[in-house]
């Protein structure tokens, strides 16, 4: 599979439609603009690679939708090297936007058949996180907290206690949050026990379902 001019385009105008729906964090274009997001899609859905949707990969799952990704990415406020946390590797583009942004990533997967399909695929095309886990990303990764901030891909029914507990004092966790539609929601750490609390709009997610599969 091979990243030509046509998709180098492609990518930018891409970029440009994330502009004017409100994105401005230019790390997050930069990563965005570079990442090859057809490779990580099934091959019959690489005309759409670009377009500003999500779709379907393995296992009954989805690659978010470029806005979501840059979206959450940009509340992260990611600077290199911080240590961060993703719940739902998936097909292992928004992993790949994290190690674009510098970051130490940690990556929890449920469903068997992704996790070891993106565990072959991302180092194959140059992109290493620190560790992708099998196993559910409700519990966190105590092992390896605290985390700069941690972003849940998939929509939470409620805000799972250990990914709060797992933040560092100043750390944030992007979460959305909702049964059928989920409200984006950023928590900031701003001491042992208390959060900041922001809303910030209607998102849909495939569900976080609890235990791995
Ligand atoms: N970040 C992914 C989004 C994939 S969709 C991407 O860019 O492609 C959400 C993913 O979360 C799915 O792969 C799903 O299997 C996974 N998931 C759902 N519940 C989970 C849980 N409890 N722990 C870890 N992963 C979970």
């Amino acid at each position: 599979m091979k990243d030509t001019f046509k998709h180098k385009g492609m990518r930018q105008q891409l970029v440009e439609i994330l502009k004017k729906k409100g994105i401005k964090d230019q790390n997050v274009l930069a990563a965005i603009n570079k990442i090859p997001r057809h490779l990580f899609m099934d091959s019959g859905f690489i005309d759409h690679a670009y377009q500003d949707k999500a779709f379907p990969i393995a296992a009954d799952q989805t690659i978010s939708q470029p806005y979501t990704v840059a979206f959450q990415s940009e509340l992260m406020q990611v600077k290199r090297g911080d240590k961060v946390l993703e719940i739902g590797t998936g097909s292992g583009y928004q992993t790949a936007v994290l190690l674009e942004l510098g970051a130490k990533v940690y990556s929890i997967e449920r469903q068997q058949e992704l996790f070891k399909k993106t565990s072959k695929f991302l180092p194959k095309i140059g992109y290493r996180a620190k560790k992708l886990i099998f196993g559910d990303g409700y519990k966190g990764l105590e092992e390896e907290a605290p985390f700069k901030s941690i972003i849940v891909t998939a929509g939470a029914p409620f805000v799972p206690n250990p990914l709060l507990s797992q933040l560092e004092i100043g750390g944030r966790l992007v979460i959305p949050v909702g049964e059928d539609i989920q409200i984006m929601t950023l928590f900031i750490r701003k001491g042992p026990k208390e959060f900041e609390k922001h809303e910030l709009g209607e998102f849909r997610f495939v569900p976080l379902l609890e235990d791995k599969n």
